[in-house]
């Protein structure tokens, strides 16, 4: 195994659907087995914008690691840990808050956009979508802006470099449009090795990942705030169902008709799932394949990974014994290295 470290987190905000295993898990799966990976649930990051809903958050941080580990995320093989069970990520957060501008912070374009979006959640609906972000943004009210900006929210990039350092990790898996996330991250490491004139923190690269395209089953991206989510673990009747009710080439309006299945969200699941998906391809650009038999097909390829997803979780489910001990040795492993950081870092800074 490349001794090289990973890190990455996923907020425990609900199940995980399609959109997000692709985009991520699945990265994951193949990381365990090259590198020395960190994977956290981010409870205290689900906290920056959702700190007054939290009723779920116990059950959510579960939930997330049984689908990690019913995926086939393997804690001989990777490190697995909740966020919050590392102390020193606090800790290394405040000390890195104290070097960090605000000026950064509050240039973030993602501080705007999800201002915008928490302030939608409360108040659906009032700012329109024809506008940028930072437009919407000026037509909230101080009182407004001040009652959803929170102090930790502003501060979720330093909190985020902070998971990411204290691992000293060499690489990040991001999208190819997510770069620009990861820039803040480095631009504090350099900014605190140059003030105290040390090389404690290293600069985390960004391991680009391609990403299958996964529509929802509208034909628009998948999210849940669309409705249109498959869920990793979902029930196989409601898999059918959401199978056969898949957005199609408008333009098939018989089963014999040619079709374009490049605007189909049917055939972009073929791809994922059915190994022979070309033939498939050629025989809906042909009018051979008609669109109920072509569901009919996916869902049989489907199937079988969500049952066997369904049955380990089950069996996960039954035994929290193993699922704690998971955590606490993961914890165990994660604090020894963040430990090992934050004490060059206090050095460093000269704290006694
Ligand atoms: S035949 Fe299949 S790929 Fe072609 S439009 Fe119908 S569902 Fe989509």
């Amino acid at each position: 195994m490349d001794s090289k470290i990973i890190v990455s987190g996923m907020r425990p905000t609900g199940k995980i659907h399609l959109g997000n295993f692709f985009g991520a898990l699945n990265n994951w799966l193949n990381l365990q087995n090259t590198h020395n990976c960190y994977f956290f649930v981010a409870d205290l990051h689900a906290l920056t914008t959702a700190s007054d809903a939290t009723e779920n958050l116990t059950q959510n941080t579960l939930d997330m690691v049984v689908t990690w580990l019913a995926s086939g995320l393997n804690p001989e093989k990777c490190t697995i840990f909740v966020q919050s069970h590392v102390p020193e990520v606090s800790e290394l957060n405040t000390l890195l808050a104290m070097i960090t501008p605000l000026g950064w912070l509050l240039r973030n374009p993602t501080y705007k956009e999800q201002l915008v979006e928490i302030f939608k959640k409360k108040y659906a609906g009032r700012l329109g979508d024809d506008k940028t972000a930072a437009e919407k943004l000026s037509m909230l009210t101080e009182k407004e802006l001040s009652e959803i900006a929170s102090f930790g929210f502003l501060g979720y990039p330093v909190l985020m470099a902070t998971d990411i350092l204290i691992h000293k990790a060499t690489y990040v898996p991001v999208g190819q449009d997510q770069s620009a996330h990861l820039e803040i991250t480095r631009e504090i490491a350099r900014r605190f090795n140059e003030q105290f004139n040390t090389d404690v923190l290293v600069e985390p690269k960004a391991l680009f990942t391609k990403v299958p395209k996964v529509t929802g089953l509208d034909g628009r991206k998948m999210s849940k705030s669309y409705g249109n989510t498959i869920e990793v673990g979902e029930d196989i009747e409601v898999l059918r169902k959401k199978v056969m009710s898949m957005f199609t080439d408008p333009n098939k309006k018989r089963a014999a008709d040619p079709a374009n299945p490049e605007g189909c969200t049917v055939f972009t699941f073929h791809k994922l799932y059915n190994p022979g998906f070309e033939k498939r391809c050629q025989e809906c650009r042909t009018g051979a394949l008609g669109c109920v038999a072509c569901k009919k097909e996916l869902f049989e390829y489907m199937r079988p990974s969500f049952e066997d997803f369904n049955a380990k979780k089950q069996e996960l489910l039954k035994n929290k014994t193993y699922l704690d001990k998971i955590l606490k040795e993961g914890a165990e492993k994660a604090r020894a290295s963040a430990a090992k950081t934050l004490a060059e870092v206090k050095k460093a800074i000269r704290i006694y």
